[in-house]
């Protein structure tokens, strides 16, 4: 049985004070509640702030995005060991907005993933077409395309410590949600994928989010399907009691 999962990416979003506040609330909200994980990351800027406020709950930290390399000449960047000391124990990689604006191929998040995964933080992979390559009936060759190059080389047991999030890129911050069956479809073609690629006891086990304008009206639906098993909520996750909602939604 795969507990449900519910992450809120909060983008480029909040400053400290403001991101304390956030953090505050949904403390309040959220953190008795039981039989579901809950992640929130925060801009890299309030990571170690962020933290002191959710010690003592069940709440886990993850970071957006990190480098692929332990330290060095890379100005701006950040490295795993750092968000490790932080307070992280998640990182997203190769979200669509990091493949969009900043040119991330399959072999960056592959790099991020074994960087992730070395520095023992667990890496949140995420996976999803355009809108031009749905409409060209591409969508299972360009996620099996990511899945494939994205993972490479990674073994079983490094898979164990991955989430894998489908976010078809015209459902991000669009409004526009794919339907249950839409991401039914793709969540099963995912677990297909890595039962014949590792094993049907890891592909059972690996937990697959959805994202894609996930809000509290939409949550039962896709949580409803057999290969969803939570969500990576962007704007949504920026209302406390919005994300509140979601989490309880999705129990
Ligand atoms: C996201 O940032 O991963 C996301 C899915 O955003 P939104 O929920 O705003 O569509």
């Amino acid at each position: 049985m795969r507990k449900p999962f519910v992450a809120g990416n909060w983008k480029m979003n909040k400053n400290n004070q403001e991101a304390e506040e956030l953090a505050r609330q949904l403390k309040e909200k959220i953190a008795a509640v039981e039989g579901a994980d809950i992640l929130i990351c925060p801009p890299f800027t309030s990571l170690s702030l962020i933290s002191k406020v959710i010690k003592d709950t069940g709440v886990f930290l993850g970071a957006q995005n990190m480098h692929w390399e332990e330290s060095g000449a890379f100005t701006g960047e950040v490295s795993a060991q750092m968000l490790k000391s932080a307070g992280c124990g998640f990182v997203l990689i190769g979200h669509s907005e990091r493949r969009k604006y900043f040119s991330e191929s399959n072999q960056v998040v592959n790099k991020k993933i074994k960087a992730a995964l070395k520095a023992s933080l667990s890496p949140i992979v995420c996976v999803g077409e355009t809108l031009e390559e749905r409409e060209a009936g591409k969508e299972k060759d360009i996620v099996g395309c990511q899945l494939e190059e994205g993972l490479a080389s990674l073994g079983e047991q490094d898979l164990g410590e991955i989430t894998i999030a489908y976010e078809p890129v015209w459902a991000i911050g669009t409004g526009k949600t794919a339907t249950g069956l839409q991401a039914e479809q793709m969540h099963a073609f995912i677990r297909e994928w890595l039962e014949k690629k590792y094993s049907s006891s890891l592909s059972n086990d690996l937990r697959i989010l959805y994202g894609g304008s996930v809000k509290a009206s939409n949550t039962k639906e896709l949580m409803g399907q057999k290969n969803i098993d939570g969500t990576l909520v962007g704007g949504a996750s920026l209302d406390a009691s919005g994300f509140a909602e979601i989490v309880k939604n999705s129990l």
